[in-house]
């Protein structure tokens, strides 16, 4: 390992999930129970059905080109891309291939992996159309149209990427990228996302940034985990430094290979020295049209704030430390909980203490979302409120939590139902510390003999309470009758 280098680049696929309808119809752009429900005569290729461009579509894919620092085309326009699979009943998909077609062009990006900023630059950015989705049972083979025509970005990455990690981080800030801009759920369990991963390894000491020292690239197809990203490219790692070893790289074709789970390796595919000729030509149904520069501009004033800008918010202004900033920022829905809660009046430091402790632990736990979460900002802000108003300790708050999503119930009902409310009355909390007191006139002697006797006085009135009492008053309370004695 110490004698190479490794050059990935990536090829992202990622759904625009955002819009309502399709790219190139008027179908409904989203999941369904039911397969083949959303489906116009265009997306099946019907004759003398018309594509029309989704200017939603165009304008998310032109916010993901603002933020990846791309350059725009003056005109845009599609291209074909000509091949047969019976999930393209078209016989083609429209895409953008040649510059300077594609919403974006010769862009970077500036990522974070392990504390270390990283630049991976941008070869282009594109929109097209997803194919539909097919699933193979061991005798027959089912296909879904609903994904036939359903917007998709792919992102084209330089070879700039030298590690699985490195290649992880910068999916995970493009992830958070198409959500906090709101182009995306960017969501792989929902099939979002897919990615091609391009490996080849160099020796050491070469120049990288010169293309003809770069080793034969393997692309492995159609990865559609992180988690699998970062095996596949170690393993593939592993392979190629093999292949060096025993003298045999040199003989290594292009290839297009697929990351298999269960052998967790990568299976030929086949040769890339003679691939295919999508024999591209521009899309003659959808004429060029100008981008405006004041609708650009628009679009570019609509890009919100970025999990960058958001933690450094966190870090400046809430005082949090970088280490609860990054939780919080990382998933956009819970950074919005958290700047709900904070906007209801909610103590940014006290609420990210609930948040990144309690909540997200629980969330954890029972594998479920924040939106899914019982809890509302409101009662979280009304819970922390009966903390500091004395009602209920903070022990009990944890209690109280606990039940309002196990029983489905708001706090303030809960603390009603079960009865736990802090006494912080002073004159009902020294009535029982004095009779605590007078009861064990002994263990008096022995406090003030220097035995630890007290924590039993702070037991009793507890007992006494059931729980109840204020912990901090009861002990300031007992200090003061014993001193009175
Ligand atoms: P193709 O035409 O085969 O798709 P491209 O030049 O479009 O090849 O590159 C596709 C992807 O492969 C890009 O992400 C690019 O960065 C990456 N790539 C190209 N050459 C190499 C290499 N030698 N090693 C690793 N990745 C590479
Ligand atoms: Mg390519």
């Amino acid at each position: 390992m110490e004698d190479y280098q490794v050059l990935i680049g990536l090829e992202m696929h990622c759904e625009i999930s955002e819009t309502k309808t399709k790219v190139f119809s008027s179908a409904k752009n989203g999941y369904s129970e039911e397969p083949n429900s959303h489906i116009r005569p265009v997306d099946m290729a019907f004759p003398g059905t018309l594509p029309v461009v989704n200017k939603e579509a165009v304008k998310l894919a032109l916010k993901a080109s603002m933020i990846l620092h791309c350059t725009q085309p003056e005109y845009m326009y599609f291209e074909r891309k000509n091949y047969y699979y019976p999930d393209l009943p078209k016989g083609f998909q429209i895409t953008q291939e040649t510059k300077p077609a594609p919403v974006g062009s010769y862009g970077y990006l500036d990522f974070e992996c392990k504390g270390e900023s990283k630049r991976v630059r941008i070869n282009n950015i594109h929109l097209e159309e997803d194919a539909a989705s097919t699933d193979h049972y061991p005798t027959f083979s089912t296909i879904d149209y609903n994904r036939a025509g359903v917007p998709l970005l792919e992102l084209v990455t330089e070879p700039d990427l030298h590690s699985a990690e490195e290649a992880v981080a910068f999916l995970e800030t493009m992830r958070s990228i198409y959500q906090y801009a709101g182009i995306s759920e960017a969501d792989s369990r929902k099939g979002q996302i897919r990615c091609d991963v391009n490996v080849s390894i160099m020796d050491k000491g070469k120049d990288a940034s010169n293309p003809k020292n770069w080793g034969t690239k393997v692309e492995i197809k159609n990865v559609n985990s992180f988690g699998g990203v970062r095996d596949a490219i170690n393993y593939e790692i592993e392979r190629q430094i093999a292949l060096k070893e025993d003298g045999t790289y040199d003989e290594m074709e292009q290839q297009t290979r697929r990351w298999d789970e269960d052998t967790f390796s990568t299976i030929y595919m086949r040769s890339k020295v003679d691939a295919i000729d999508y024999k591209y030509f521009v899309e003659p149904n959808i004429p060029k049209f100008k981008l405006s520069p004041d609708w650009l501009e628009s679009i570019r004033a609509s890009i919100p704030e970025l999990a960058p800008e958001r933690k450094e918010k966190y870090e400046k202004v809430y005082h949090l430390s970088s280490y609860d900033a990054q939780v919080l920022v990382k998933e956009k829905a819970v950074s919005d909980y958290y700047e709900e809660t904070i906007s209801l009046g909610a103590d940014p430091k006290g609420a990210a203490n609930w948040i990144t402790s309690v909540i997200l632990g629980y969330l954890n736990k029972e594998e479920l979302e924040i939106k899914d979460l019982y809890l509302t900002p409101t009662m979280l802000v009304d819970l922390m409120d009966m903390v500091k108003s004395g009602k209920i300790s903070s022990k009990q708050s944890k209690e109280v939590l606990n039940k309002v999503l196990e029983e489905k119930k708001a706090p303030k009902e809960i603390v009603k139902k079960l009865g736990v409310t802090q006494i912080s009355d002073d004159k009902t909390i020294r009535d029982i510390v004095v009779k605590v007191l007078d009861e064990h006139p002994d263990l008096i002697e022995d406090h003030r003999k220097g035995k630890n006797t007290f924590d039993f006085f702070v037991g009793q009135v507890m007992k006494a309470t059931r729980g109840q009492a204020n912990p901090s008053l009861t002990a300031q309370i007992i200090h003061e009758e014993i001193d009175k004695r």
